[in-house]
């Protein structure tokens, strides 16, 4: 297998096997000029908790792709806060699977449509150069005209950009265990934000393991830098396994009975470049969405918006424009809201926004709608965003109790 091309993809997870995907699709011709360099060998873990909103999903049926892999199915999300517990039910508007599993389908699948893969190759080093790029990997020297940057949190290829790891970074911290009695039930995913200590939230999600229903559980903590002068808690020197673990307790579980899993995340940042003359930052070495740590169905959009555009303007002008395009498009707009939330959002109006959210439970469905790619119902959204602002206004009263909005119930 030859090991230069046109266009190198490096990583092969949801952005760069979409990316893979929506050129193969456009035209085949496209293997010809493609290769992708995978540093593990599939079915590969990626430590993630695997919840997917049918928005990301969608893209890929759209592709044509259909991965068979196990899910459990979501009819709706429940988040907790400090000022109540709130679940909403627009119907199915998501799935939770097993990275192992889909990023494995996607990789067959793209080889189908024509990719050629290279698993086991670790790029170390990318140096751009006047015709293209070369890149130093695990297996020799490669040489690109072009360089997708699909690779990640720890993305060799940012840092061959000279770019820093940004400002808005996660730690996360994931156990899998059995459900208990007092799980909700099966079908909704749990968001639990009811500690202001820190920046993030600990979430309960079921899924399927080995052909069982288990619950992955853990705990995200976001570090803003600079955050403090916003009211941001640090989530320095944060006790993730504690803070799990007294989580857990309450269940009936055990934290040292379970396999700690720790990674990172990153969440993207408005001013920050995502290309230069020869390289594009797709997926997470890009950045997901720093308030909730969701990254699979932005690394799906980043991947498709990459293919249009590679396919549309051509390997060479395709870096240039990457930039604007993305800032211009949904996906763009999507992530600088939720980047510029980040310090209203955990910082000193976090007691007033909870108090919004409180005061308006559609808004929570509408936002689970948005997740599921489902029709808003704008009409709910008004009258969501003025009791939310009423609420905002007010500020927090005495803990509620909660509310259940679901269609049928509207
Ligand atoms: C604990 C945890 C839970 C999460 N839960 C969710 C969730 O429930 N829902 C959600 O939407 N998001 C979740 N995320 C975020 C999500 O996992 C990522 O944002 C998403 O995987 C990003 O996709 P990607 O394709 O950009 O990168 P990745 O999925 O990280 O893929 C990058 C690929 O590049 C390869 N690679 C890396 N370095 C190199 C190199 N030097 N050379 C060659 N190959 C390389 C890797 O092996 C990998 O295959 C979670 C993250 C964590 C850490």
């Amino acid at each position: 297998m030859g090991t230069d091309a046109d266009l190198v993809i490096v990583g092969g997870g949801p952005a760069g096997l979409t990316l893979a995907l929506g050129l193969l699709r456009r035209d085949p011709a496209w293997a010809r000029r493609l290769l992708l360099v995978e540093k593990a060998h599939y079915p590969r873990e990626k430590l993630c908790a695997g919840g997917l909103g049918e928005r990301g999903w969608s893209i890929l049926g759209r592709l044509g792709v259909v991965p068979e892999v196990p899910a459990a199915l979501v009819g709706g999300i429940s988040v907790c806060s400090a000022l109540g517990h709130h679940i909403a039910r627009p119907g199915l508007c998501g799935r939770v699977v097993r990275r192992v599993e889909l990023d494995a389908a996607l990789a067959d699948a793209a080889r189908l449509a024509g990719l050629r893969i290279i698993e086991g190759c670790a790029v170390k080093e990318v140096d751009e150069v006047a015709e293209g790029c070369t890149l130093q990997t695990s297996i020799g020297e490669v040489k690109a005209g072009v360089v997708i940057g699909a690779d990640g949190v720890g993305s060799v290829v940012r840092r061959s950009m000279g770019l820093d790891g940004g400002g808005l970074r996660a730690q996360v911290l994931e156990v899998d265990t059995p459900r208990v009695a007092a799980d909700l039930p099966a079908d909704l995913i749990h968001f639990d934000a009811s500690d202001r200590s820190y920046a993030g939230y600990i979430w309960d999600f079921p899924t399927p393991i080995d052909g069982e229903l288990r619950m992955c559980r853990g705990i995200y903590v976001l570090n803003v830098k600079g955050g403090e002068a916003d009211g941001v808690p640090s989530g320095d020197g944060h006790k993730l396994v504690e803070l799990l673990g007294a989580y857990l307790a309450a269940r009936g579980l055990h934290i040292a009975d379970c396999r700690h899993k720790r990674f990172g995340e990153r969440g993207y940042a408005p001013a920050g470049p995502v290309a230069t003359a020869r390289r594009m930052l797709v997926g997470e070495a890009a950045g997901i969405d720093p308030i909730t740590g969701e990254g699979i169905a932005q690394a799906i959009e980043y991947g498709a918006r990459a293919a249009r555009l590679l396919h549309e303007a051509g390997v060479e002008a395709a870096p240039a424009a990457w930039q604007a395009r993305l800032r211009g498009s949904r996906l763009g707009w999507d992530l600088w809201v939720r980047s510029r939330a980040v310090p209203w959002f955990y910082g000193r109006s976090r007691p007033r926004l909870e108090a919004a959210f409180a005061a308006a439970p559609r808004m929570l469905l509408a936002g689970a709608r948005h997740w599921g790619a489902l029709p808003q119902r704008w009409g709910q959204v008004g009258l969501g965003l003025a009791e939310g602002g009423l609420g905002y206004l007010r500020g927090p009263r005495p803990m509620l109790q909660g509310s259940e909005a679901a269609p049928a119930a509207r």
